[in-house]
């Protein structure tokens, strides 16, 4: 006969089972239930994070576990992955799966990778930031090469950072690059120039009695004057062209492969911009006029400072000269 014995039945004999075979099935009752207990436990504590975990069978290249939160983050089948571990690669966002591919394959030399960032589209369309940490799991001589992982979705992270970089990077008032930012970027196209051996212009930009404005009409006008300039001041640069606020009337922009006559008629164009500006304040209208200093990067110039001293040299000459003038040195 064979037949299996539920684990709460007695077996069927033809004796009265012994006082022993009695104690050892409750024995093993109370084991199932510790240990249908525990996996509850552990289910439930794998449904809440928000975290993938995985084993993957090196040699056969299958998913042979995937914890609950897979079929949550990824908007996929569970089931679909389990029977083809291709699942997971088309999940991937096109541009990462190269690296995130080649990560994986390092962990065979470095026994655990901890710093794998990539994207996944769910299969709703949406795209996910994921941080997949892997390891070897210990195997022993002639056993299988089994890798495990937890593959957590960090895309709120990825986003704060994102907001956190904006924040430190961008002026408040003219959601233009703040004075740190402009001078990081601008060394960096500085440095590309001098490599590659092509031109570029730094140019200065000083608003015109401006505390004048302030003191006729406040303040807040004041302010709405300086990102009505950084709206001209955007709008007129060239893309790739790095453009800031680094002083409280003050802006300035690197111009990278811009050859000085181009330069100018860039700054011209600005110039101009600026004085259409038109103000409304208490029925009041104005307008608004700059200084501005141009220089171009010379051969001997040991570094992006002296650009800078250049440009403000000359944009103080222009004030000197009655204002509301470029001046190019
Ligand atoms: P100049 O033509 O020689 O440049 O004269 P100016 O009046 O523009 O220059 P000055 O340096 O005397 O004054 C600059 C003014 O800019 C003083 C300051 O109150 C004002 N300012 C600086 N930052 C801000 C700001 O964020 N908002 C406003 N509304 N004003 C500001
Ligand atoms: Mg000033
Ligand atoms: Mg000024």
């Amino acid at each position: 006969m064979d037949r299996q014995t539920p684990l709460n039945q007695p077996a069927p004999t033809d004796l009265p089972p012994s006082a022993e075979t009695l104690l050892a099935l409750m024995h093993a009752q109370a084991e199932v239930a510790r240990l249908s207990e525990r996996e509850q436990l552990f289910s439930s504590l794998l449904v809440s994070v928000n975290a993938v975990l995985w084993a993957f069978d090196w040699e056969t290249q299958q998913m042979i576990y995937v914890s609950p939160a897979y079929e949550q983050i990824f908007g996929r089948s569970a089931g679909l992955l389990l029977a083809d571990y291709n699942e997971w690669r088309d999940s991937i966002y096109p541009d990462d799966l190269d690296y995130a591919e080649r990560s994986l394959t390092q962990v065979l030399d470095k026994g655990a990778i901890e710093d794998r960032e990539y994207r996944i589209i769910r299969s709703d369309g949406q795209v996910r930031w994921l941080s997949d940490k892997c390891f070897i799991s210990r195997q022993e001589r002639g056993q299988r090469l089994i890798v495990v992982g937890i593959a957590e979705d960090i895309t709120e992270k990825k986003q704060l950072e994102g907001e956190l970089q904006r924040l430190a990077t961008t002026d408040v008032l003219t959601q233009s690059s703040n004075r740190r930012h402009f001078f990081e970027c601008a060394q960096h196209e500085f440095e590309q120039a001098r490599l590659q051996g092509t031109p570029l212009a730094f140019l200065l930009l000083d608003i015109d009695d401006f505390k004048l404005v302030n003191d006729t009409y406040g303040h807040q006008e004041g302010d709405q004057v300086l990102q009505r300039i950084a709206e001209s001041g955007r709008s007129a640069l060239r893309r790739g062209d790095v453009f800031g606020r680094i002083g409280g009337e003050e802006f300035a922009a690197v111009l990278p492969g811009c050859s000085p006559d181009m330069a100018k008629q860039i700054a011209e164009r600005l110039q101009r911009e600026i004085q259409r500006l038109s103000f409304q304040c208490n029925n009041q209208a104005f307008g608004i006029t700059v200084s501005q200093g141009l220089t171009n990067l010379r051969d001997d110039d040991p570094g992006l400072e002296v650009l800078y001293a250049r440009a403000d040299a000359a944009m103080y000459q222009a004030k000197r000269q009655g204002k509301n003038q470029i001046v190019l040195v």
